[in-house]
Order: structure tokens, then sequence, then C-alpha cells
């Protein structure tokens, strides 16, 4: 997807560089059929080589721990099926966080699996959050044509990144057209007459942005909870990833957690980011 939004945005580019094209038109369902045969075509790759892989048995299911050195599956059909091991490696990744704001309950609002699944362009698109998940699919529907205002409570974009870094990525983001609100923390959201509107503290005073899609991008929520992980005293942080040496072991002997579920900072996660925002030629 962001290669599209990347064709359609050098060929609006097109007279810069002395090459005329006629208007740019985008087809999100293509857009959007292109992207799920890439990962198809992964997935099922990747699926294909684990089965042929030996002494490996591949089983889809929900796994959840009952013990130190036992989890309990519960398989697609609904039969359930016990596996024990003396090493567990836990790989079970994280999910969108859903933040506390008023309203949004009562709000339709999309996140970072649900908007590569849109049908078509939004119009305006709200973005609340300036991580690399906001700041990436903002970047993209930009380049799409939607209009994006992008709402961040902290005083730069990139919270992890240095702060020279995060202005620069500021910057060709408003030379975009990206409208970009810094230190404005999302208070409460709202649907009327078809749009959402939503209300953010900016220096004590409330401001008032209105549009047609949400996009909530304010962090990623450990899977801990589903796989019951106190069920076998593997400890956790405060927002539940799980604590681990510099050999990924966790606190109980034969298990460690690697992936997105462990606590720790992911650095290469920025890194590629950053290079795709200053891709601009
Ligand atoms: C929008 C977006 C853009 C990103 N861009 C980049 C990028 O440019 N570069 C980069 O390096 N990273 C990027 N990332 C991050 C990257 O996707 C993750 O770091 C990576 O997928 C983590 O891999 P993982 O194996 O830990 O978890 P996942 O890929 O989340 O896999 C975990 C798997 O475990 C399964 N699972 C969960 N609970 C259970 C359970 N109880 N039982 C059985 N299975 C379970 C899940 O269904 C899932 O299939 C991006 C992420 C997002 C959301």
């Amino acid at each position: 997807m962001v290669a599209s939004g990347r064709v359609a945005y050098l060929a609006r580019r097109g007279k810069d560089y002395g090459v005329h094209t006629g208007d740019v038109r985008i087809d999100m369902q293509r857009v959007r059929q292109r992207k799920r045969e890439i990962v198809d075509s992964f997935r099922n790759g990747s699926k294909r080589r684990l089965e042929k892989t030996a002494n490996l048995d591949l089983i889809f299911g929900e796994a959840s721990f009952t013990g130190p050195k036992s989890v309990s599956v519960r398989l697609k059909d609904g039969a359930q099926r016990t596996l024990s091991a003396d090493r567990i490696f836990i790989n079970a990744g994280a999910r969108p966080s859903v933040p506390n704001v008023e309203g949004l309950k009562d709000v339709p609002f999309l996140d970072s699996t649900s908007i590569m699944e849109l049908e078509s362009v939004p119009e305006h698109l709200l973005v609340v959050g300036g991580g690399y998940v906001g700041l990436e699919f903002g970047q993209l529907f930009r380049r799409l044509g939607s209009r994006v205002t992008i709402v961040q409570s902290a005083a730069q974009l990139l919270l992890r990144e240095d702060a020279d870094v995060a202005e620069e990525v500021r910057a060709i983001l408003k030379q975009d057209g990206i409208e970009v609100l810094l230190n404005a923390r999302t208070e409460r959201v709202v649907k009327s007459g078809g749009q959402i509107q939503l209300t953010a503290r900016v220096d004590k005073e409330p401001l008032i942005v209105q549009g047609s899609h949400l996009l909530v991008a304010t962090g990623r929520t450990p899977n801990t909870d589903g796989l019951n992980v106190s069920a076998a005293g593997i400890a956790t942080d405060k927002r539940g990833f799980i604590k681990v040496n510099g050999k990924l072991e966790t606190n109980v002997e034969g298990i460690y957690a690697l992936g997105d579920i462990k606590a720790g900072r992911r650095s290469h996660i920025f890194r590629t980011t950053i290079s795709a925002f200053c891709a601009r030629t």
C-alpha cells in the first residue's frame, strides 16, 4: 500500500521531472487487492515451508497456559488439545490498544488492521497518535488523496526518536500537506452529521477538528492476557509485556519470549520507518 501511495505521489509530481501525466485517480479496491495478494503469497510461502520442515507440527488454534510447562490449545473446530514441553518459546505478539477516550465506543473507528481493508479513500482522515503507525498511515492516505490531520498528545512526533529527527519528519509531512497538531490530547469524539468530531485539549484550550474517518494509533497491547501467562508464573511489566533477560529468558526456567510480546525497546521498527519518510526525491 505504501508503494501504491508512492506511485500516486510521483505521478502527481511528474511535471517536476518533465513527465506529463493525466489526472491521478486511485482505485482503492485494486490497491487493497494487490496488498492482499502480496500478504497471501508471503503467508502461504511461509506456511508451506513450515509444513515441509521435519519434526515440526503446525497447529492452528488459541493457546493458553495451564501451568509452567503446559498449554491448552482451542482448535479451529472447537476441539481442545493439551501440549507440554520442557522449553516453551512465546511469540504471540501484540494488538492495537484502545485508549480511554470519551465517546470512542460509540464512534466507528479504524485501527492499523482495519484501515488496510478500506474500499475507498477517506475524504478527511483524523489520526490519533503520532507514533510510527499513525505517521505511516497518515502519509500513505495523504498520498492517496485524503486530507489528513494527525493529533499527537506529546510535544514531538515519534517519541522514542531524537527531537531533531522527529522535527525533520514533521517538516516532511507538512510539505506533503499533512496537518500535525502537537501537545494535543484527544479528550472526546462524537459522530455528528456523518462526520466525526474530535475535541483535543491544546495548552488547556479545547480544539475541535472534524473528519470523515478516524484512525486510532495509540500503541500496542501485548497478547499476554489471552495466553494466560500468569498460570505459568511468568512475570510481566505493568503494561503486560513479558520481562526477559539478555538471552530472552523469562523468570520461569525453560520459557523464553521473543518479538513484540517481550518488554524492551523495538528500535528496528523506527529505523525502517524513518527511511520510508525520508524517501522524498
Ligand atoms: C502498521 C504496522 C507497521 C509496521 N511496520 C514495520 C516496519 O516497517 N518494520 C518493522 O520491522 N516492523 C514493523 N511493524 C512491527 C512488526 O509488524 C512487528 O514487530 C512484528 O510483526 C512482531 O512479530 P511477532 O512475531 O512478535 O508478533 P506478530 O507478528 O503479531 O505475530 C504473533 C502471532 O501470534 C498469534 N497469537 C496471539 N495470541 C495467541 C494465542 N493465545 N495462541 C496462539 N497464537 C496467538 C497472533 O495471531 C499472531 O499470528 C509494523 C507493525 C504495524 C502494526
